[in-house]
C-alpha cells in the first residue's frame, strides 16, 4: 500500500496543514480516507488519479474530515475526466452516512447522485468486517470522539495492514485494534495538556504505540499546538519505536 498525506491538519485553517485526508493506493484500488474540504483540490495537486477514485472511507461526520465530499461530487458529475467512467464510486462509512449525503444534496439541489456512474453508499457498524475493495479487507471499531465515529483496520492479501484511528479520545481498546500493524495512522491533536477528552495527546499516543506492538507509527491530525515542535524527536523519548509526522505531501509505503 502507498499512503499520501493530502492534509495533516484539523478543521484550523493552517498554511502548510490541510485539513485532514489521506490518499491510499492498495492493490484492489484507491480509496480515500476522509474527504476534508481542502482534499478536493489536493488530490490533484498531488497528482492522484482522482477522477478514477474507487473508495472513500467517512469515519466521522465533523466537517474537517468530511466537508469536501458533496464538493467533490458535485465536481465529478461536472468534471469531463469522469465523463466515460463508468465503475461506481464506493462512499462508505458510519450509520447516517447516506442521510448526510441527501442532506447536503437536498440543501441546494445539487444532484449529486446523478452521475455518469454509480455512487453505492455503504453504512457499517463497529466491529464490522467487510472487503472495502477487491482483496482488502476492513475492521471498524467505536472510537470515543463522536456517537458514529470509526477507527478502520485495513488488510491488504499479502498481510500488510494499516490502522487510520481518525479523531479519538484514549482508550487502551485501540492499541488492542491496532496490534501489530504495519502502519498505526494515528491522531495526535495536542501535544500535551489536551483541551477536550475526545482527543489524543502525545503521551497517550505514544502509550497505545507501545501498547499496540505497531511496526510504524504515523501521527496526524495536528493543531496549530503543534508548530514549531519535532513531533519525531519528543516521540522518541516517549516511545523506541518509529514515529513519522505526517506532513502535506508526504508518500510513504507501508509494510517495507
Ligand atoms: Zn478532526
Ligand atoms: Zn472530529
Amino acid at each position: 500500500m502507498r499512503l499520501t498525506v493530502l492534509g495533516s491538519g484539523t478543521a484550523v485553517p493552517h498554511p502548510r496543514r490541510a485539513a485532514s485526508s489521506h490518499w491510499l493506493e492498495a492493490a484492489g484500488g484507491t480509496l480515500l480516507l476522509d474527504c476534508s474540504g481542502p482534499a478536493v483540490h489536493r488530490m490533484a495537486e498531488e497528482g492522484c488519479d482522482w477522477a478514477n477514485l474507487d473508495a472513500v472511507w467517512v469515519s466521522h461526520f465533523h466537517l474537517d474530515h468530511v466537508g469536501g465530499l458533496a464538493p467533490f461530487l458535485f465536481g465529478t458529475r461536472h468534471a469531463p475526466q469522469t465523463r466515460e467512467r463508468r465503475k461506481p464510486l464506493v462512499v462508505c462509512g458510519p450509520r447516517g452516512t447516506g442521510k448526510l449525503l441527501r442532506r447536503f444534496d437536498e440543501a441546494g439541489g445539487y444532484k449529486l447522485f446523478e452521475q455518469p456512474f454509480p455512487v453505492e453508499v455503504r453504512e457499517v457498524a463497529p466491529r464490522a468486517e467487510f472487503e472495502l475493495l477487491p482483496g482488502l479487507a476492513a475492521e471498524t471499531f467505536s472510537t470515543p470522539h463522536t456517537s458514529e465515529s470509526l477507527a478502520v483496520r485495513l488488510t491488504e492479501r499479502s498481510g500488510t495492514s494499516l490502522v487510520y484511528t481518525s479523531d479519538t479520545g484514549f482508550t487502551e481498546a485501540l492499541a488492542g485494534f491496532a496490534r501489530a500493524a504495519d502502519l498505526f495512522l494515528m491522531e495526535c491533536s495536542f501535544f500535551r495538556s489536551k483541551p477536550i477528552k475526545t482527543h489524543l495527546e502525545l503521551e497517550e499516543a505514544m502509550r497505545l504505540a507501545r501498547l499496540s506492538g505497531a511496526r510504524r507509527v504515523m501521527l496526524s491530525h495536528l493543531y496549530p499546538e503543534w508548530d514549531g515542535a519535532d513531533i519525531a524527536a519528543e516521540a522518541k523519548r516517549l516511545w523506541d519505536g518509529e514515529t513519522i509526522e505526517a506532513r502535506d505531501g508526504l508518500r510513504l509505503v507501508v509494510g517495507e
